[in-house]
């Protein structure tokens, strides 16, 4: 079976092989924590890679894609086949619009002001998307909300902006302290409890196993499904360049 570790991605295999090896390996962690594998689904993150790379994906049975530029991904996803879309970049207000157009989950409301540009380009557009406030569970992630400030948020802008809001994502620390990663983890979780909603998105190629043990129900996997990726060269302000 293809080792799907953080730090032992090695030959590249057929994506199709990788994708099922992601997703076997996700089952196993879920039954081992006496949880239901198909109540935790797998987004893979294509940012960087090209567009004939997410059809393989697609083909080879991914059903969710999350990006981190709406723009890289506007022009990837046109006339996809169905396939649900997360943003999970950083959201500029300027680029709202743009996001509710073309993404069916958005995972990162960080401030009020992100979650006011989201509402007024839902309203524009006739299209709510699900939307999952961004907790800052970590000394290394550049965004995020205070775990303790994120229920008066969610209130906010469910009662007076008219977002759906269905959980909360987080970013686990930058460290292989597994014990740190586990107890950034449970904050999460229990703000996802005070938070309410349906999705707690956790998790990702380094640290879903602590993600699922913590009750994850969505991980973000991009490179034990495709790979490592190259050094980015664009200088956009978006999304979190020191995980790129
Ligand atoms: C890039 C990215 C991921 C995927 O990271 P991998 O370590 O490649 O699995 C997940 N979530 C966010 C927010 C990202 O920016």
């Amino acid at each position: 079976m293809v080792d799907v570790g953080a730090r032992s991605f090695d030959a590249p295999s057929p994506l199709g092989e990788r994708i099922a090896a992601v997703r076997a390996a996700l089952d196993e962690a879920a039954r081992a924590a006496n949880r239901d594998p198909l109540e935790i689904t797998l987004v893979g993150v294509t940012k960087t890679r090209p567009r004939e790379v997410v059809l393989a994906a697609l083909a080879a049975g991914l059903t969710d894609v999350g990006e981190t530029y709406a723009q890289e991904a506007r022009a990837k996803f046109a006339g996809l086949p169905p396939v649900r879309k997360h943003f999970i970049g950083h959201i500029q207000s300027n680029k709202a619009r743009a996001i509710v157009e073309t993404f069916d989950v958005v995972h990162s409301i960080d401030r009020l002001e992100a979650g006011i540009a989201i509402a007024r380009a839902q309203h524009g557009l006739g299209k709510r998307p699900k939307a999952l406030l961004q907790l800052n569970i970590s000394p290394s992630a550049r965004f995020g909300i205070a775990p303790d400030e994120a229920p008066d948020l969610a209130k906010q802008l469910r009662e007076d902006e008219g977002l759906d809001i269905d959980g909360v994502m987080a970013i686990g620390p930058l460290t292989d302290d597994r014990r740190a990663i586990v107890a950034a983890f449970r904050v999460a979780a229990e703000t996802f409890e005070r938070v309410g909603g349906t999705t707690l998105s956790l998790g990702m190629t380094a640290d879903w196993r602590e993600a699922i043990a913590c009750g994850s129900t969505m991980v973000r996997i991009g490179t034990a499904i495709f790979g490592p990726r190259p050094p980015r060269k664009r200088t956009e302000p978006e999304g979190e360049p020191a995980r790129r």
